[in-house]
């Protein structure tokens, strides 16, 4: 029996999320999540909720221990500049990928558990790091580097390197399929817009700008984050708020973005919030449109000539009053969306722009596991 299966890990800072794919057909074999990892009502730690998942796996007749699984693949939030595609884990990776925990406090350890474990489960077992900072590693260096002194930059390792690389790479790929092109022969511009969110340009397959930075904090406004602000809000907040790093920290990456405007970061209740008349939300709304026609603008002009605009994710895939409200009147830009198409709700792949538009506006759900998977597989293969 070959084995042509691939078990897909993401190991967060609180939970565990999986899924086992049959790589001859893209099938998903089972999928499943392990919550509040270390919280009250949840399991105690990583290598439990990794045993959980062994379990889960193996209740419904796909255990680890299969023959016909070929390989496991990890992600893994920063990459760094070490890591530009996807890696085959050896203990000297791994070294790496811990070497790599002050870039990403928050979420490579977690990653590094989930490797740990799934390599003591399955030792003989080739197991993958799949980056989400490496589709971004070609950005160019006017793109990448902040404007700071040199010597700090890159002692500390301050620059610009990106994040959902996996679903950047996977729609901007299949945005092509769409327009029945070659990734090459295409320009688009790609808004993932999830609970995070992050706009990318992609020119012709390769990655060359992206709203993300150091850290995911940086760019369009977020469920949570705010995206970018004046840094000297920093320092402000520390003289005048006496508020220290810690606290600031957690203010901009858990109490801004949609949350911190108007009180929800579901775009869902938002919407409710905002037929209802509330103000507040109405204005969180037009924050989070606002900054995302920022980076359309910004990222046409760093593309030159623009091909097609696609919206993923969460809020992408299903927020038709989004979509309509970032593009609206950019029929200069050549970007027309059709209001018909727009409102249809759909889990495909498909073109919203009209007719007359020059350039194509897609809806492409992404697909984070799959990516991962077939990176794997690809290199378990050798
Ligand atoms: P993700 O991180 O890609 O899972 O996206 C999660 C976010 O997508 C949620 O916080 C919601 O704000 C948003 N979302 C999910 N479904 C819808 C929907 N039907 N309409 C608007 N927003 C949605």
């Amino acid at each position: 029996m070959s084995a042509t299966r691939v078990l897909v890990l993401n190991s967060g800072s609180s939970s565990v999320k999986y899924q086992l794919l049959e790589m001859t057909d893209h099938r998903r074999l089972a999928s499943g999540l392990v919550e509040r990892i270390g919280e009250d009502g949840g399991v105690a730690d990583h290598t439990e909720a990794l045993r959980q998942v062994s379990a889960e796996l193996t209740a419904a007749g796909l255990g680890l221990d299969s023959p016909q699984l070929a390989a496991v693949g990890h992600r893994v939030v920063h990459g760094g500049t070490d890591f530009t595609e996807p890696t085959l884990i050896t203990d000297a990776v791994l070294a790496r990928i811990e070497a790599l925990v002050p870039l990403a406090p928050l979420h490579n350890p977690a990653n590094i558990t989930g490797i740990e474990v799934a390599r003591a489960l399955r030792p003989d077992l080739p197991q993958v790091a799949v980056f989400d900072t490496a589709f971004h590693a070609t950005i160019p260096e006017a793109a990448a580097r902040y404007a700071i002194d040199t010597a700090t930059a890159e002692r500390f390792g301050i620059r610009r390197y990106g994040f959902h690389g996996t679903s950047h790479a996977y729609v901007s790929r299949a945005a092509a399929g769409l327009l029945g092109k070659e990734p090459s022969e295409v320009n688009v511009i790609v808004l993932h817009l999830g609970n995070g969110a992050s706009a990318s340009a992609v020119r012709g397959g390769v990655c060359v700008d992206t709203s993300m930075g150091l850290t995911p904090l940086e760019g369009l406004v977020m469920g949570t984050r705010s995206g970018d602000i004046d840094p000297a809000v920093v320092f402000h907040l520390q003289r005048v708020g006496g508020m220290d790093t810690d606290e600031i920290d957690t203010l901009l990456n858990k109490r801004s973005g949609l949350l911190g405007l108007c009180g929800a970061n579901d775009m869902r209740e938002i919407g409710r919030r905002m037929a209802d008349g509330d103000e507040r939300a109405q204005l969180a709304f037009d924050v989070y449109v606002h900054r995302l026609r920022r980076y359309v603008g910004a990222f046409t002009a760093v593309l030159g000539t623009l091909d097609a605009v696609v919206f993923t994710a969460g809020v992408g895939e299903n927020s038709a009053a989004v979509r309509a409200a970032a593009l609206a009147g950019l029929d200069g830009l050549g970007i027309v969306v059709d209001p018909v198409r727009n409102a249809v709700r759909s889990s495909s792949a498909r073109l919203i722009s009209a007719e007359s538009s020059r350039v194509s506006v897609a809806v492409v759900p992404t697909d984070e596991e799959l990516e991962i998977a077939r990176d794997t597989y690809a290199l378990a293969r050798g």
